[in-house]
């Protein structure tokens, strides 16, 4: 799509209409980039011993890359293969650490959008495609997820009949904080088509485009080439 021009009143902060870049009326929206799990805690493990935090973080990655370019403040609330723990002595206790780190960081950017990448598995390895839930309450993440449920299905999983839900009241990140936000299982570990396409680079930049650019639109109302 192209970016048309767009009159932008003196008083709002203008953030470039070029280069494919988002244009926001009133001021830079922020975006939380959450990628799940972390070392000590590599998440689910597939058969082949991919490990969900990597897979996670590769998609983190081009999300942080599309959003930052698209114009929008990211903050990554992990970089590496490791969790953000800051105590423990036992993988609990940096688990415990870890995730009250995020909701600390979620909770101080409370005006943040976030966006949550995981990896799903079932006990049966027909289970397949990607999930994406958004935060219960919230209808901008309810909008920001039926959307990108829909291009993920129509794009790349044309079989997948999945449909977006409230993200489950146990999730604990989630319960934690008010943050409009959305998390997105990219699809199943234990299915093999699936976890091919996962671990390729190609599909995890795809998939990384379409979220970018389901959100590029939505919270700055530009319609934008993500690149
Ligand atoms: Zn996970």
């Amino acid at each position: 799509m192209i970016l048309s021009a767009v009159i932008v009143a003196a008083a709002f902060i203008f953030i470039g209409s070029f280069g494919g870049k988002a244009v926001f009326k009133e001021k830079r929206q922020k975006i939380i980039i959450d990628a799940g799990h972390g070392l000590p805690d590599g998440g689910a493990v597939a058969s082949d011993g991919t490990i969900e935090s990597d897979l996670n973080l590769a998609i983190a990655k081009h999300l942080y890359e599309k959003l930052h370019a698209a114009g929008f403040e990211c903050i990554m609330l992990r970089n590496d293969e490791n969790s953000i723990y800051t105590e423990g002595n036992t993988i609990h206790a940096k688990k415990v650490s870890d995730i009250k780190n995020r909701v600390e960081t979620a909770a101080k950017n409370d005006d943040a959008f976030v966006v949550s990448i995981h990896m799903n598995t079932f006990e049966t390895p027909d289970v397949h495609g990607a999930q994406v839930f958004y935060k219960s309450g919230s209808s901008i993440s309810k909008d920001i997820a039926v959307e990108i449920q829909n291009i993920i299905n129509l794009k790349y999983q044309p079989d997948n009949t999945k449909v977006s839900k409230p993200i489950p009241s146990n999730v604990y990140l989630f319960n934690h904080i008010n943050n409009d936000s959305v998390l997105v299982e990219c699809g199943f570990l234990t299915n093999n088509d699936d976890l091919s396409k996962l671990k390729d680079a190609d599909f995890q930049e795809d998939i990384s485009k379409s979220i970018a650019e389901v959100i590029t639109y939505k919270l700055s109302g530009s319609e934008t080439n993500v690149e």
